[in-house]
């Protein structure tokens, strides 16, 4: 089974059932299925072939999800293009995996003209929403084609599918290869867990390069015949409001700074008794246990933690939706995934130790585009090294305790941010924090605080300081403390510790 068959198979299933709800538009599974054959038949008509890499860089619009399957469909490889990227980053990725083709829109246009010279893999640019387009090929000129049935074409579910670019903290972006087989398992795995059923909802309102957005929030529905809710940029919490009370969206995918904003945010009661959620869901970073709660008072739902990396398809493990939820933890491995813990010189380290968490599975890239020593380090025995420190309970749910490269030593001794950064989020009166390591003469490093305080309250350093003092060990106490009324974050509104440091 490929991705692009997947598609076709719920298409054929549920024709008439609404995939895509986008502003006024509702696009049904047979005309998504058609979209993405004429764009593919039009992508082959420009000379692509099976293996050639097409870059995507656009907001979120369902024509990245057609763009994206028409990829898949003649057995190209996708490449989402992180959208906050300036032209001389995107310059690298395209570079890089030497995309042929490039679907765009005008206002991302912009961000490439000074850089397009520089890009001479680029035979073709299509741009989207754009039917004047007189320089570049048009998406819609394209979809006009009469060319619409099922594509034939030879592809293997080993085959690559996408090329996800993981911005890493030294060096350049590295190129995640994943295969259909690596993102169908996923995907397979996922709707397992959730329990995912054709009258589900989706809200879509996370980037659509993002890995997790992807898998969970478009891969997901399509397998099954759900309807994704697709929100282009979110201004205001209104269009969210909107899709819960009007849309009645069932899975709520969402990143913790969102959940951040609105556990601290009022919101209108009538919310906790009109909404369809069934489950609400979190990854790609730490979550706060009282922004969980909070949540979850609010809504009167769950809100379910899950943990993945893009090298993974992005999924390893999440809390289960109807089973044990344990707040702190990241959940159980996926039904077809394995996890472990290791030692530096990778030797198993028993449960309730703390060690590099290691995955193994049918999800695990397939290495990173032409690096193979990188790939062989971070590859070891089929296991791959996360870079992320974490231990495991006796029922196998996993506990991330940070990342690796955010780990400081105080002293030669071990301390860990996030730690810190719990205790701090359990102050009323902290809405945002993030704690790093910065060089200290006589104890190596010591930690460092930045803190958003809640608005209109008030909080000295000495404040924090005896709050911490009350939950932490002497070493662990933050020496300095920085309130900042907010914290630079990425495209995912992950929390930047790079850009603080
Ligand atoms: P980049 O490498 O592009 O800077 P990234 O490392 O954040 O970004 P992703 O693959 O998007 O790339 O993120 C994976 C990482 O996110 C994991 O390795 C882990 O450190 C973190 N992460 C994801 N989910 C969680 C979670 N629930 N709790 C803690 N950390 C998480």
């Amino acid at each position: 089974m490929t991705l692009g068959k997947m598609l076709e198979e719920t298409a054929q299933q549920f024709p008439r059932k609404c995939a895509i709800k986008f502003e006024k538009r509702k696009i049904s599974y047979k005309e998504l299925n058609i979209s993405v054959n004429k764009a593919a038949h039009a992508l082959i008509a420009l000379g692509l072939k099976k293996g050639d890499r097409v870059g995507i860089l656009s907001d979120n619009c369902p024509e990245y999800i057609i763009s994206y399957f028409a990829i898949l469909k003649f057995g190209g490889i996708a490449v989402p293009i992180n959208s906050f990227l300036t032209g001389n980053e995107v310059k690298y990725i395209v570079n890089d995996c030497q995309v042929k083709v490039l679907v765009t829109s005008k206002k991302f246009l912009r961000t490439i003209q000074p850089v397009l010279a520089q890009m001479s893999s680029i035979l073709n640019i299509i741009v989207i929403n754009d039917v004047e387009q007189n320089e570049h090929l048009s998406f819609e000129k394209l979809l006009e084609s009469d060319k619409a049935e099922n594509i034939q074409a030879e592809i293997a579910e080993q085959d690559l599918a996408v090329f996800i670019y993981t911005s890493g903290t030294t060096g350049h972006p590295k190129g995640a290869m994943l295969s259909h087989y690596n993102l169908l398992m996923n995907v397979v795995d996922a709707v397992q867990v959730f329990k995912v059923v054709p009258k589900d909802k989706f809200l879509l309102f996370l980037p659509m390069f993002h890995s997790f957005t992807f898998t969970v929030c478009v891969l997901l529905p399509l397998k099954v015949g759900s309807t994704i809710v697709l929100i282009g940029s979110v201004k205001s919490l209104d269009s969210i409001k909107k899709a819960i009370i009007f849309d009645r969206v069932t899975l709520f995918v969402g990143v913790p700074a969102v959940y951040n904003v609105l556990a601290n945010k009022p919101l209108p009661k009538i919310l906790r008794y009109i909404n369809a959620i069934r489950a609400f869901v979190s990854g790609s970073a730490p979550l706060p246990a009282p922004v969980i709660d909070k949540i979850e008072q609010k809504f009167n739902s769950v809100l379910c933690e899950g943990y993945g990396l893009s090298e993974a398809s992005p999924v390893v493990s999440v809390n289960p939706v109807y089973g044990t939820r344990k707040v702190g933890s990241v959940g159980p491995a996926l039904p077809s995934v394995q996890v472990k813990i290791v030692d530096e010189n990778l030797k198993d380290l028993p449960i309730g130790e703390v060690g590099e968490l290691a995955v193994k599975g049918p999800n695990v890239m397939q290495g990173y585009f032409n690096l193979p020593e990188e790939t062989r380090k971070t590859i070891v025995d089929d296991w791959l090294l996360t870079g992320d420190i974490a231990k495991l309970d006796e029922e196998g749910y996993i506990y991330i305790v940070d990342r690796k490269k955010d780990m400081l030593l105080v002293r030669g001794v071990n301390v860990y941010p996030r730690e810190i950064e719990d205790v701090l989020y359990t102050h009323p009166n902290i809405v945002e924090c993030a704690v790093i390591g910065v060089p200290d003469e006589t104890k190596g490093e010591v930690p460092k605080a930045f803190i958003v305080v809640r608005e209109g309250e008030t909080l000295s350093e000495q404040d924090v300081r005896d709050f911490c003092k009350e939950h932490l060990a002497a070493y662990k106490l933050p020496k300095y403390i920085e309130f900042r009324t907010s914290l630079p974050k990425n495209a995912t509104q992950k929390i930047m510790k790079r850009d603080l440091r």
